[in-house]
């Protein structure tokens, strides 16, 4: 199905043309003829899918059909997101989408100047993208009313409510004077989700991607069960072995983090940082020396490196595997994005096996395992036989919370690795 014949105007189409979309993906076939014809929706799509043009290109087409001139201090649509990555992602992608229109998008986040963004309000908006806290800095600042909205999005909402942005939601939810056309994207669902569902949007049109897209197909997924002292080995290894250009890895703590970094520096492979204790402008230049090629490899923890777009990624590394099953999905959808083939690599080590059973029954299918001379964990196949006979491992159930990669955050997730490596036991 071609946008074109989804009757976008020939401006946004050229514009889609560049970004080299042709054909419309699954979760932009499903919502976007529903949102064209105004209903609210509640969509199931994780990172990866195409979902930001799912939402946005309904939107722009509309305030480009009903055209009005932008007054002061107010904003048309409103796009909320988790992360400032993500919400300067959203924009930049909708800038793109616009450039031959005269559609104004910004985006607002901390870490940058109040001042700056007051200015760009001050003279209206067509599209805000958001992240929730300084959206509500500035709607008490006065600085922009939601009193006129028409449409509002909740992007990667799962992520919001995990990051405790349910207040900051319901305050913003206050300041709407109007009944916006409102989608909510998430790429999981909770009660608390389908309560928020359930308070913002009006009988609000379905769309799911099928359950066996919930990775892309394109994606090679590969274990590789080993010590976590040797972790770091593995991974210049396999670097240098395989010759990999551009790598993707995620860890767990920002303190592993710093010391990766190091170990590779040793190595003679260069790497970058992206996690919660860097600046923003920090993590930018990061991103910036990544996909240049400047950098072979970047490190990251999985707030930070949410929503991410770095077009044709070949590798993406799980070098401790995540505390939620989910976070797998959300990890290597930076890897074999909209048809380009990826490798998701995981190192597993002997306490990161029970994640691993949970993020093979979320994917629905069994991860191929690759052992590598020396680097296998010791009594590995006591442990599996230990897992498989247990009850108590077999009935243990995915966790449904996942916080920030604040200091907290480290401090919670660290308890409940205790708690769980200690239910091994
Ligand atoms: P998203 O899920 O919105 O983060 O999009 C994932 C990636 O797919 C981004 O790099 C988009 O630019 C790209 N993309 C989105 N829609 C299409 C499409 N119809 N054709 C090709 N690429 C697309």
């Amino acid at each position: 199905m071609s946008f074109a014949s989804q009757n976008f105007s020939p401006e946004i189409v050229k514009a889609l043309t560049e970004c080299g979309y042709e054909k419309l993906t699954p979760v932009q076939q499903k919502a976007i003829p529903f949102a064209r014809r105004g209903h609210d929706i509640l969509a199931n799509a994780q990172t990866g899918t195409g979902k930001t043009a799912a939402f946005a290109l309904p939107i722009i087409q509309n305030i480009l059909d009903n055209a009005k001139p932008q007054q002061r201090r107010q904003a048309r649509a409103v796009i909320l997101a988790p992360t400032r990555e993500l919400a300067a992602q959203i924009a930049a992608n909708i800038q793109d989408y616009t450039k031959y229109t005269a559609v104004k998008t910004i985006a607002i986040y901390g870490g940058t100047k109040m001042s700056s963004q007051e200015k760009v309000l001050d003279s209206g908006v067509d599209i805000l993208v958001a992240t929730p806290g300084r959206l509500i800095e500035h709607m008490d600042l006065n600085n922009v009313s939601l009193v006129n909205l028409e449409f509002l999005v909740f992007d990667e909402a799962d992520r919001m409510l995990d990051m405790g942005f349910i207040n900051a939601i319901e305050s913003i939810m206050a300041g709407v004077a109007t009944k916006p056309q409102t989608m909510l994207f998430s790429a999981t669902f909770s009660a608390q989700m389908n309560t928020l569902a359930g308070k913002i949007l009006r009988q609000p049109k379905r769309v799911s991607v099928a359950r066996e897209n919930v990775t892309a197909d394109t994606i090679a997924h590969v274990v590789y069960p080993v010590e976590q002292e040797r972790k770091r080995e593995l991974l210049s290894e396999l670097i240098g072995r395989k010759n990999w250009q551009q790598v993707l890895v995620f860890v767990n703590y920002k303190e592993t983090a710093n010391e990766l970094v190091k170990e590779l520096k040793l190595d003679g492979i260069k790497a970058v940082l992206c996690h919660g204790d860097k600046a923003q402008s920090a993590r930018r230049r990061a991103l910036d020396e990544f996909k240049s090629g400047k950098a072979r490899v970047m490190i990251a923890t999985d707030v930070a490196a949410r929503g991410l777009d770095i077009q044709n990624l070949p590798h993406v590394v799980n070098f401790d595997m995540p505390f939620l099953a989910e976070d797998y999905v959300h990890r290597i959808g930076r890897t074999g994005r909209a048809g380009q083939r990826g490798n998701a690599v995981s190192f597993v080590n002997r306490d990161e096996e029970l994640t691993l059973q949970q993020v093979e029954t979320l994917i629905g299918q069994r991860i191929y395992r690759k052992e590598l001379e020396g680097y296998e964990p010791k009594n590995r196949a006591a442990l599996l036989e230990k897992m498989h006979s247990k009850p108590a491992f077999k009935n243990r159930r995915t966790r449904q919370n996942n916080p920030s990669d604040s200091n907290q955050g480290d401090a919670e997730r660290r308890s409940r690795l205790r708690r769980m490596i200690r239910a091994k036991k």
